[in-house]
């Protein structure tokens, strides 16, 4: 599977997902299982949903890929519970904040990360963090996601250094912190 080369290559290595078949994607708190849509499993199911519903989002294998990568920003959040630790609040806010379908988003806010279509980022914590780690995880960012997040450096070595990655991995991140 695609997908697994990719957590490999990314060091992602200690932590293994579940996947099943799910009405949405998602990953249920505290669970480490990734939901992928079940239409997506069947190329018919697939037309079906299609011509219901006009549009398909995530399809493509890139598009596949873009969701993999947010849900196992949920799934690392969920394994470490990195949401109880007082930095990663600092930085992404509280989990306690209620999910709210209505949110008002900064199109053009500096302050978030945009991934999947929809200033996703915007929308509550623990979603900043899957998105802040779908971007680091997105091949081509490695090397060079330190100097181009920016102002989101002190999140991305949060991600960086964490321990479900290889010692190698971690090695690399050091070495791009003390640059
Ligand atoms: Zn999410």
């Amino acid at each position: 599977m695609l997908f697994r080369r990719e957590l490999e290559r990314a060091g992602i290595v200690r932590l293994h997902p579940d996947f099943y078949l799910a009405n949405e994607w998602g990953v249920p708190f505290p669970s480490i299982s990734i939901g992928i849509p079940f239409y997506l499993a069947q190329p018919d199911l697939i037309a079906i949903h299609a011509d219901r519903n006009g549009y398909m989002e995530g399809v493509s294998p890139t598009d596949l890929l873009r969701f993999l990568r947010h849900e196992m920003g949920h799934v690392v959040n969920y394994a470490y519970k990195l949401y109880e630790q007082e930095d990663w609040t600092r930085q992404f806010g509280s989990m306690m904040q209620p999910y709210t379908e209505e949110y008002r988003p900064q199109p053009f806010s500096r302050r978030y990360v945009r991934h999947l279509p929809g200033w996703y980022a915007q929308k509550h914590p623990d979603e900043d963090w899957a998105e802040t780690f779908a971007v680091w995880m997105t091949p081509g960012w490695i090397g060079v996601r330190f100097t181009r997040i920016g102002r989101k450096r002190s999140r991305s070595s949060t991600i960086a250094t964490g321990p479900w990655l290889s010692s190698r991995a971690r090695s690399f991140a050091d070495g791009h912190r003390s640059r």
